[in-house]
Parts: structure tokens; sequence; C-alpha cells
């Protein structure tokens, strides 16, 4: 029989192994892939859309066009039996596979915020940490603010994707107030001490949003915060604060069909090797993107996409016995602090035997001129185009 590669999630991670190996590997293998949605709705650029810099639309994107070589099953996976290497699907169908790919992307810990929990606080304090739907809630909640009313935001403990996110979208957020609401004000309670491209995202808030931003770190309590959704209220440390919109961005851990392989450990990821991504757990798995306990890589899309040119190496050299050179990575992540304005960071990565090790990191300076920031937004722009062909085709 021919051999059979199951890949579960059709995000960054898991549509590029599927169209990748497929076309990588000439029909010699069969390549399905399940994802839930016929329509992926990328995070990445959704900041963008929240501050009315993008379109809702320009976020979505079909499986149409992924290759004819991967079946597309719009399934959900609801378990993994790894004795009899097959998966079951919600509607009933089993898949047997040769090799199975996990890139399930994230889920949240419940209870990690007191007073919200997914179902049914979700609907009331958006996480918009999954695009969209929730990302348009929380969009028509921030839209809906009387004027000088207060948006917060609840950060996330690490590690979580995109560790930037929180601190562009209350960037894009700033900037949509500034237009429509420039009496608003936005709290940012947060449980970490610091937080990625601090240095640039406060000298931007200070710059374009003077006086509207405030961020609570664990000093003043932002690691102490309970929520009340039904009254639209935080207790922070203590001292209630009524607010008028709010986004609540759980802990994370991995895609829950990852915990229900078994393929996650106490941390709540997925151990992988650093030269393969391969389960530490059971040679027969790869598990790529946010789900992933891989060493020093954010959780981005980027990194994801990048892992998975090394998980199509190493099936291939697996399954058809190609020849497997060393696994080296790339991550760029962006962020965007103002119309025309944006900054990266990223990185070089190798495997070593230890962990996916970073080997070079870049960021943008804090007193770059505007023509250097307007480049590095069009550079986003270009990433984000270049990487959806990548991943969807
Ligand atoms: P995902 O892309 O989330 O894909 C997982 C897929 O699996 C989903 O489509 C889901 O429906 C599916 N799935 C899950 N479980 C099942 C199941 N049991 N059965 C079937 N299907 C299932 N990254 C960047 O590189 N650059 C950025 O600028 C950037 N900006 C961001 C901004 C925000 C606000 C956020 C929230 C994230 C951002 N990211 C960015 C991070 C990026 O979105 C993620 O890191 C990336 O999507 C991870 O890819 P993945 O394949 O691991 O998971």
């Amino acid at each position: 029989a021919r051999l059979h590669v199951v890949v579960i999630g059709g995000g960054a991670g898991g549509a590029t192994v599927a169209r990748h190996l497929a076309r990588d590997s000439g029909g010699a293998l069969d390549v399905t892939l399940v994802e839930t949605n016929p329509v992926y709705t990328t995070c990445f650029m959704s900041n963008l859309y929240l501050g009315g810099l993008r379109s809702y639309e320009s976020l979505e994107h079909g499986y149409g066009a992924i290759g004819a070589g991967v079946t597309v099953i719009h399934d959900t996976a609801t378990a993994v039996d790894r004795e009899r290497k097959s998966v079951t699907l919600a509607g009933g169908q089993s898949l047997a596979y040769d090799r199975l790919v996990l890139a399930p992307g994230i889920d949240f810990v419940e209870d990690a915020v007191p007073g919200w929990s997914l179902e049914p606080h979700a609907g009331i304090m958006p996480h918009a940490y999954k695009a969209g739907p929730q990302t348009q809630l929380l969009k028509s909640m921030v839209e809906a603010m009387p004027q000088g009313g207060t948006f917060a935001l609840v950060a996330p403990p690490d590690p979580y994707r995109c560790p930037p996110g929180p601190y562009e979208r209350v960037s894009m957020i700033a900037t949509l107030f500034k237009r429509t609401n420039p009496t608003a004000k936005i709290l940012i309670i947060d449980p970490k001490e610091g937080f990625s491209k601090q240095t640039l995202f406060e000298n931007a808030w200070l710059k374009y949003y003077d006086g509207m931003i405030d961020w609570i770190g664990p000093d003043f309590g932002g690691d102490l915060v309970e929520v009340r959704p039904e009254t639209m209220e935080l207790v922070i440390d203590g001292e209630v604060q009524k607010v008028d919109a709010c986004n609540v961005i759980p802990a994370q851990v991995a895609g829950r069909i990852a915990a229900a392989a078994g393929v996650t450990d106490d941390s709540g990821w997925a151990p992988v090797a650093p030269e393969s991504l391969r389960s530490k757990i059971d040679e027969a798995v790869f598990v790529l993107g946010d789900s992933a306990l891989q060493g020093d890589m954010p959780k981005s899309a980027s990194a994801a996409n990048s892992q998975a040119a090394v998980v199509v190496r190493a099936i291939r050299a697996d399954l058809l016995g190609t020849k497997l050179r060393n696994a080296d990575y790339a991550n760029t992540c962006w962020s965007l602090l103002a119309p025309d304005d944006g900054v990266k960071l990223g990185g070089a990565y190798e495997a070593t035997p230890e962990k996916i090790a970073s080997v070079h990191h870049f960021i943008s300076e804090a007193h770059e001129d505007a023509a250097l920031r307007k480049a590095t937004y069009e550079e986003s722009i270009g990433w984000y185009d270049g990487i959806t062909a990548d991943i969807f085709g």
C-alpha cells in the first residue's frame, strides 16, 4: 500500500507541510490535511484590521489552491490512537497513517484569568487570539465604546503565540481611537516584568498616543487580575475598575489534540527533536508550529513556516530515503506601531542536540528615520503576500 501522511491543522505550519510534502514527493506519498475550518483567517495582520488599516477579507484564505496532491478534509480530529496509528474525526471517519503531523496551534488554559472561561465569556470579553469571528467581535466592541471610554487588554504570561502581538494590538487600537475616540484610554494588565520590543513600543506610545496607554505590570498588580464579564469590570490587586471593552488573552498550551494524542509533557507543549521536529514521545509523529516545545524560536507564523520545510525534508528522508541535510531555521516578527511605522525582530536558528538554538538575532533600532520605518512596513506586506502564497498556494 502507498504510504500515508496525515496532517492535523491547516494553518501556518500544517498547510505548508501538506502542500510541500505532496509537491516535493512527486506523488509518491498520500497526503491528507485535516482542518476544521473551510477558510483560514490569519492572526498575522489581524491587528491591522483592528486598527482600520486592512480589510477582514484580506486575512481570509481558502484551501482551493493547495495542490492536487493533498486531500483536504474539513473536520475536527478528536482522538489519535498511536498504537494503531489512526486518527478519529468528529464526523465519525477514521484515518490510518504511517506518519502523523500535528500543527494544531494553541488552546487556552481554563481558569488562567480568574472569572473568565472560554464558554461563555469569550462572547463578552473576546480573546481574539484565534482569528475569525473573535477578531470581528473585538473590533465591533472597541468601535462601540463611548467617547472617553476605557479599553482593557489582559496580556498572557510566557510562553504564548506571537510575543509582540498584544502590544501591536494596543498600538493599532490606539491608532483607531486617535481617529474616532481621541479621549479614550487603554489599560494593559500584564503578568510579565517586560515584553517583546518594549522600548520600541513605549517610544511609539509616547510619540503617537501620549497619555492614552497605561501599562500595569506585576509591580502594580498586573499579575493579580480577576475579571467580571457580566458587569464589564476588572479587579486589579483588589481594586475594582469599570471598563467599556475588554480583551482577555489567557495563558496558552498546545492545541488540544496534541494532549489528546499523548505527545505533550507537563509544560502543556509537545517536546520535539531539534533537527527534525519529530516527537520525543513517538517516532511516527511530528509536531511543529505553536504546539511544539522546541527551544528558542518564538511562536509565530514565520517560525511555523520555517519549521515546515524541515518537517518535509525529515519525512521524505524517513519514508522515501532522500538525503537529509542540517536543519536550520529563520524567523521574522513584524509589528506596526502606527501607520507607516513598522519595526521587526528576528533571527537565525540551528539544531543543537538540546534544542533549536538562536545563532543570530536582530531588532529594529530605537531612532530610525521615517523612511526606514515605512520601508519596514512595506517589507511586512510583501512578507505577508509571500508567506500566505507559500502556505496556501
Ligand atoms: P495555526 O496557524 O493556528 O493553525 C492551526 C490550525 O489547526 C487551525 O486552522 C485550527 O483550526 C486547526 N486545528 C486545531 N485543532 C484541530 C483539530 N483537532 N482538527 C482539525 N483542525 C484543527 N506570526 C507571525 O509570524 N507574524 C506576525 O505578524 C504575527 N502576528 C500575529 C498577531 C496576532 C494578533 C496573533 C494572535 C498571532 C500572530 N502571529 C504572527 C502568530 C501566528 O498566527 C501563529 O504563530 C501561527 O499561526 C502558528 O501556526 P500553527 O500552524 O502552529 O497554528
